[in-house]
């Protein structure tokens, strides 16, 4: 016997489901269906699209209707036109063994007519818009008052659109003893009044919120700009200091850019990829399991199936090719009935692309912008303080209390409170008062105070960009190795799709000049060119946030903290006290250490033939 005999259809049902080499039940099938057979109810069923919802309440209404009789016994209602067609073949492939069974579609843009004379043929079941429906109902095409079955399909769906009234009204034309059986994806506050209203102690079945982009998701988008992307990343983290999160990006090489950037700038995040051994990779998982990693930076391919409960933030760093893959996304957190936030981080160009995935996962996004420095600091000191309140005194410190109330003896406690607080607080501070808003494409970079300095900056034109597989933090990675230059001597890089800018100090044009023009990448010439551009404002501060303040950062110069332990050492939540120690899950940062020591102690003048060979990623 087969799942679905097991189930309670009967032979000509097992016979069509075989035809469409359906094997087994999908589990809103497996739940809804025996209820919907044995008994007369109505049913509230949430699930996911791409569930097979359609067959969860096809193959009962099916084997339910008496097919000698030719009056209409049951009416689904569906959004659209395509769903409604959907739904209408979906209809007919499953009841093609049941003799007498008619289905006819009723939706806009046809002959009303023709769908009227088809009705009057004798159809047992009609799919219909609502708008269609209510408009047939009008003219009296069409009788619903003796219908046995009414569904509403997609319900938040429909809702979405506007058809509250319409399907209020053409509720009202059924008889009361009906039964109705409410599919959603959804359930918004409209769906559980229609629920309200007009059923009657429904069963309930909910399917998918273990790894479906559920109601326990809520979505969000920050606009940026593109060269913004990684700044926007940090804010984000700083923002939520107990972030537990899955960071997207679309390739291979960004994922482990990004998670590099992240570890150098001290949070604790690791990659997760295909490039990676399976040891690796399961070494990377432990981490992340143990949270000893906070931002786990991974590609689509790498994350799936990751179980890990308890995520607090997906990032959709960059969105996926496929918006489908958004779901599969968004699915990482708001498991087992947690809360979770879905975040994604794009440029202006893509808001397109949020409202197509919007129909996909019948959700809202809401749009926030990147929170200030000042916002940040303000949760970090607030998260700070009750850090300190939470924390746990482990006796072992007694020993040493004499000591250090000697040394703290001449502070009050207000004097006392504001020093502690400031341990930590000041490097937040310093960095953030320095930066500027990312409140996006609305607030132009060259309004932003000039700095005059010493040496000015010059800005550059190159002629290879994002075709040539660089980001700018991939560009910038290059130019400073090939040109040998600091990590803050080359900045403000834009990378275009066939060429790029970026400035340097005056002081550096030469070598610039000399070392890049000619270079071969790829078989392909380097050209670079002063370009007329200043780049908008003559600030040495660089967007990737990679300045004074985040090095010090990262470079660990507060004494007095404990390294072994994290629970301390964790400073503002996700970060970690410098990126160079060993960390389980950071691996990644003890391969590239070497890397960038060499390059600071790299005497100048290199050959271009070295500073190629030197390049681990381009081959
Ligand atoms: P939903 O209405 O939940 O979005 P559909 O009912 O449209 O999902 O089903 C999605 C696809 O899955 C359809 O192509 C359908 O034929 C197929 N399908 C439904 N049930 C099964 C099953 N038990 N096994 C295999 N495929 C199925
Ligand atoms: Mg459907």
């Amino acid at each position: 016997m087969n799942k679905f005999e097991q189930l309670g259809l009967n032979e000509s049902l097992l016979l069509a489901i075989k035809d469409l080499g359906f094997e087994n039940p999908s589990e809103v099938q497996e739940k809804a269906i025996p209820v919907l057979l044995e008994q007369n109810t109505d049913l509230v069923a949430l699930a996911q699209t791409g569930t097979g919802k359609t067959a969860a309440f096809g193959f009962p209404l099916i084997q339910k209707i008496d097919a000698e009789d030719r009056s209409t016994q049951a009416l689904i209602l569906s959004p659209t036109r395509e769903l409604c067609l959907q739904i209408t073949n979906e209809i007919k492939q499953y009841s093609k063994y049941v003799k007498g069974l008619h289905t006819v579609a009723v939706y806009g843009g046809a002959s009303i007519t023709e769908q009227a004379r088809e009705v009057k043929r004798g159809a047992q079941i009609i799919v219909a818009t609502p708008g269609r429906m209510q408009d047939m109902i009008n003219r009296g095409l069409v009788n619903i008052k003796n219908i046995n079955y009414c569904i509403l399909d997609e319900a938040d769906e429909m809702l979405n659109m506007g058809f509250y009234e319409d399907i209020v009204s053409i509720l009202s034309d059924t008889p009361d003893d009906k039964n109705t059986w409410l599919f959603s994806a959804t359930m918004p506050a409209e769906v559980a009044r229609i629920a309200k209203k007009f059923m009657h102690e429904p069963a309930e079945v909910t399917v998918g919120a273990k790894n479906s982009g559920s109601a326990t998701v809520s979505h969000e988008f920050y606009v940026v700009n593109a060269r913004d992307r990684y700044e926007a990343l940090k804010r984000l983290a700083d923002a939520n200091p107990d972030i537990f999160s899955v960071v997207f990006c679309r390739t291979k090489r960004d994922t482990q850019a990004v998670a590099e950037k992240l570890i150098e700038d001290g949070y604790n995040a690791a990659a997760l990829h295909g490039d990676l051994s399976q040891a690796q990779r399961d070494s990377v998982m432990k981490s992340f399991r143990g949270r000893q990693v906070q931002m786990l930076v991974a590609t689509d391919v790498a994350a799936r199936g990751i179980d890990v409960d308890n995520v607090t933030h997906v990032v959709n760093y960059q969105l996926p090719d496929e918006i489908e893959t958004y779901n599969h996304r968004s699915g990482r957190t708001g498991r087992a009935g947690k809360l979770g936030t879905s975040i994604v981080i794009i440029t202006k160009s893509e808001i397109r692309k949020i409202h197509a995935i919007e129909k996909i996962i019948k959700q809202k996004f809401e749009e926030k912008s990147i929170p200030s420095g000042i916002e940040i600091c303000e949760i970090q000191l607030l998260h700070l303080a009750n850090k300190i309140k939470d924390t746990e005194v482990d006796h072992e410190i007694d020993n040493y209390l004499p000591a250090i109330n000697e040394v703290l003896d001449s502070l009050s406690k207000e004097e006392l409170i504001k020093k502690m607080v400031s341990v930590e607080f000041n490097r937040f501070i310093n960095y953030y008062k320095k930066k500027r808003d990312l409140s996006g494409e609305k607030s132009e970079r060259g309004s932003e105070p000039r700095e005059i300095r010493a040496g000015d900056p010059v800005r550059y034109f190159v002629n290879i960009g994002a075709r040539d597989d660089f980001d700018w933090m991939q560009l910038k990675d290059f130019l400073k190795e090939t040109l040998d230059l600091g990590r803050d001597d080359v900045f403000k890089v834009d990378v275009k799709e066939g060429f790029s800018f970026f400035n340097t100090d005056g002081e550096h044009t030469d070598r610039v000049m000399s070392i890049l023009n000619g270079y071969e990448l790829n078989g392909r010439r380097i050209n670079v060119e002063i370009s007329k551009n200043d780049g908008g404002s003559s600030s040495r501060r660089d967007h990737n946030g990679r300045n004074s303040g985040g090095e010090r950062r990262s470079s660990g110069g507060f004494g007095g903290r404990r390294d072994g332990d994290r629970k301390s050492s964790g400073g503002f939540g996700s970060r970690k006290e410098g990126g160079f120690r060993r960390e389980p899950g950071s691996f990644q940062r003890e391969e590239r250490a070497p890397r960038r020591s060499e390059s600071n102690d790299r005497p100048a003048g290199r050959s271009f033939e070295a500073a190629k060979n030197r390049r681990p990623r381009r081959s």
